[in-house]
């Protein structure tokens, strides 16, 4: 089974992602993740891409399509994933369809949110985060996140048309409650 989540910040790309990953037992790929990781460790992801994450901007394209190839490339992807932030652009897409080949993906969910849900989910999550003393993201406050929504904005429409094309696309209302995203994901799904 090979998924992908798209959704803006806030949506609960991530929460779903994981709870897939146990349910269906295939792994969450978090294009994210992955990269915090890499801007942890200072490997020699170069500072540019630190820098873009903490203001909310987009890495560039082949840096993130690599990570994913060389991912899914790894023996517990062989029986599907779960993309979680990845593709964001028509081009990780096309690059994503290359890596594939004939190996196509089964379902594209759009998590459909409200902007002003958003905002309050993801402060809500530094506060959160501040208050178990567990590590703030750099990129959840204010000004990252109207840079991350924006974005969002700029390169989803395109990248749902791009699946809406391949008969691809479903849409979940990911306003309701987490439980009951992840069942109308399990019912689009089987
Ligand atoms: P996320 O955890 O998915 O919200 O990603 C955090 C940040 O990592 C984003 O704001 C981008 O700076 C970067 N990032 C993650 N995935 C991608 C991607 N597929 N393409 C470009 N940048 C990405």
């Amino acid at each position: 089974m090979r998924l992908i989540l798209l959704g803006p910040p806030g949506a609960g790309k991530g929460t779903q992602a994981v709870r897939l990953s146990q349910i269906l037992a295939i792994p969450q790929l978090s294009t994210g993740d992955m990269l915090r990781v890499a801007v942890s460790e200072k490997a020699k992801i170069g500072l540019h891409v630190a820098e873009a994450m903490r203001n909310g901007n987009l890495v560039p394209d082949d840096l993130v399509s690599k990570l994913i190839a060389d991912r899914i490339a790894e023996p517990d992807a062989a029986r599907g994933f779960i993309l979680d932030g990845f593709p964001r652009t028509v081009g990780q897409a096309s690059s994503l369809d290359k890596v594939l080949g004939d190996y196509s993906l089964d379902h594209v969910f759009e998590l459909r949110v409200d902007e002003e849900l958003l905002l309050g989910r993801v402060l809500g999550r530094a506060v959160e985060a501040h208050n178990k003393g567990l590590a703030i993201r750099t990129d959840d406050n204010e000004d990252a996140l109207c840079v991350r929504l924006t974005v969002y904005a700029s390169q989803a429409k395109p990248l749902v048309d791009y699946y809406t094309g391949k008969g691809l696309l479903k849409v979940i209302d990911a306003s309701q409650s987490a439980d009951d995203v992840t069942a109308d994901l399990i019912k689009a799904i089987a």
